[in-house]
């Protein structure tokens, strides 16, 4: 039996740059010792109060069928959070829950492409987006961003792609750069969005990991309320991952149908999971400063430790659970370095060409390993880069 088009069609084929993360996954199911410094994943759990809350929501009942919007009071607590953070007016009707950020880059891709339309987004780029936009009918397409303009997407280079385009899709705190827009760059977002009339899909689920510069929003800026989707989760900023919640906010009509698309696919996010992310939002700044704290924390350790050689080049960052070194001094590609690397030291990163083709000669290191185990890796990936030379 034939398979759909766009379900077969979905992923471009061909490794794309994961061999490495599948060998060292191999290497770890046959009881192989290996750092992973590869995915985003906090190397601590849901914090326990969070837990206790989804606990007592769960034994209270709430495990039925829950409002497919999302509760209540969640989409409250989002619209304020988001109003408070930017101080555009959002309430509840600007709000849908999803289960998770991925499912909100689907739902705002299928809300604003058609079969065939083309669809932006910025290269290096986080795994899931190309297929994210051919999951829905689109076309993807690329602006290609480069190292020596730390991988800011300029007013010129969006322009360059967008005629014809419906929506163009940007990422800050950016994975897999950590780079964090500055004021330049999202007012050229924003001129291109307007200037080109294209839907602005801003995924912000690195929002409370910001290390050095200001998190903006496309949404703040002129005449973008009115086209942007903000895609936001509780994955990042609350290390709850695997609970599966995010939301979509954006225009209330926008909303209104994004509401029935989750009717028609999800049917909601289960309640005692929305319980337990209002109660993980009502705890404030604090929670989310004690998620973010060890991701801080390593990077300052990591900028001392590269600022003592010359081989890899970190990328300028200011936010994410991520460091991008540009090793393009050793000559290798980021593919190479990394399976040397972990042949030789059995540490597994990122190589750049996994995310794309602007960041190739680069690696992107996960900081979600304890402080000691990252500072024994890092040490060991800069010294290998050294003798590579
Ligand atoms: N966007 C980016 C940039 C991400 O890095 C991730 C997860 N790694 C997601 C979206 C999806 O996250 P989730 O579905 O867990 O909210």
């Amino acid at each position: 039996m034939q398979l759909s088009q766009r379900i077969s069609g979905l992923t471009a084929g061909g490794s794309d740059g994961w061999d490495v993360f599948y060998r060292a996954r191999g290497m770890v199911a046959d009881g192989v010792p290996v750092t992973e410094l590869t995915i985003g994943e906090h190397d601590i759990r849901t914090d326990p109060t969070i837990l206790a809350a989804m606990n007592a929501s769960a034994k209270g009942g709430h495990t039925g069928y829950a409002m497919v919007p999302g509760v209540g009071d969640l989409r409250d607590e989002v619209a304020t959070r988001l109003q408070t953070r930017t101080g555009v007016a959002t309430t509840r009707d600007n709000v849908v829950i999803t289960p998770g950020g991925q499912a909100a880059l689907f739902a705002a891709h299928h809300a604003t492409c058609d079969e065939g339309d083309v669809a932006l987004y910025c290269d290096p780029y986080y795994a899931t987006y190309p297929g994210t936009i051919r999951g829905v009918g689109a076309v993807p397409r690329a602006i290609v961003t480069s190292p020596e303009q730390a991988f800011q997407p300029s007013f010129v280079d969006i322009a360059k792609q967008a005629r014809g385009a419906r929506s163009l899709l940007v990422n800050t705190p950016n994975n897999p750069t950590g780079v964090v827009y500055d004021r330049a760059t999202v007012e050229g977002i924003a001129r291109a969005c307007c200037e080109y009339d294209l839907w602005c899909i801003s995924d912000e689920v690195y929002d409370t990991q910001v290390w050095e510069g200001e998190h903006i929003s496309p949404r703040t800026m002129d005449g973008m309320a009115e086209r942007t989707l903000v895609v936001g989760s509780m994955s990042k900023s609350h290390a709850m991952t695997g609970s599966r919640v995010g939301w979509v906010a954006g225009p209330a009509p926008v909303i209104e149908q994004l509401i029935n698309l989750a009717t028609h696919t999800t049917y909601g996010v289960p309640g005692y999971i929305q319980d337990a992310a209002l109660f993980a939002l009502n705890e404030g700044p604090a929670l989310e400063e004690k998620v973010a704290a060890p991701f801080r924390r390593r990077r300052l350790v990591a900028q001392g430790l590269i600022a003592t050689q010359n081989v890899a080049k970190l990328v300028p960052s200011g936010g994410a659970m991520y460091l991008m070194l540009d090793m393009r001094a050793t000559g290798l590609s980021g593919e190479d370095f990394a399976n040397r690397l972990l042949d030789a030291h059995q540490i597994a990163v990122m190589p750049g060409e996994s995310f794309g083709t602007a960041a190739a000669g680069h690696i992107r290191v996960a900081m979600t390993v304890d402080d000691d185990a990252f500072v024994a890796a890092l040490t060991t990936v800069l010294n290998f880069a050294g003798d590579l030379v």
